[in-house]
């Protein structure tokens, strides 16, 4: 439910672990175990005991999950953006435009000079218009200092 949440802060540059398949236990252990804060719009699965840190998504407009979360994490600026694999939350590493060159558009390739990979689901990011877009949006919805 949260899938889009999930990619939001994993541009920000933040460790995201989303998938749609775990089980409300599954859920529950894993954050725990890897001490992660749960993120849910599910009152239900909150309330159970067992659920150590968890975040209530109170809203279904992306910039207001996206304003709840860094409230409540105390986030201030954004970590490292553009620094995380969207799909997979892997981090990325460089990649040298040569490498890339068959691999990504020509329009792409002719006007981008840093790309990175994706070490697991061999994806190539760059930063794009797009993207910076994004970036200047979350940057925006940080809490504003002294609030
Ligand atoms: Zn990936």
């Amino acid at each position: 439910m949260l899938g889009r949440l999930a990619k939001w802060l994993r541009l920000a540059g933040f460790d995201v672990l989303y998938s749609n398949r775990f089980s409300d236990d599954e859920l529950i252990e894993i954050s725990n175990r890897e001490r992660r804060v749960l993120l849910s719009r599910d009152t239900r699965l909150l309330i159970r005991k067992s659920v150590r840190a968890f975040i209530f998504i109170d809203s279904e407009d992306i910039q207001k999950q996206i304003r709840i979360v860094f409230e409540a994490m105390h986030i201030s600026s954004l970590g490292s953006p553009l620094s995380r694999c969207l799909s997979c939350n892997e981090m990325l590493v460089e990649a040298s435009r040569d490498s890339v060159r068959e691999l990504v558009p020509e329009f792409v390739y002719s006007t981008q000079l840093r790309f990175k990979l994706c070490p697991a689901c061999r994806k190539i990011f760059w930063a794009g218009t797009h993207r910076s877009a994004v970036v200047r949006t979350l940057q925006r919805l940080l809490p504003q200092q002294g609030d």
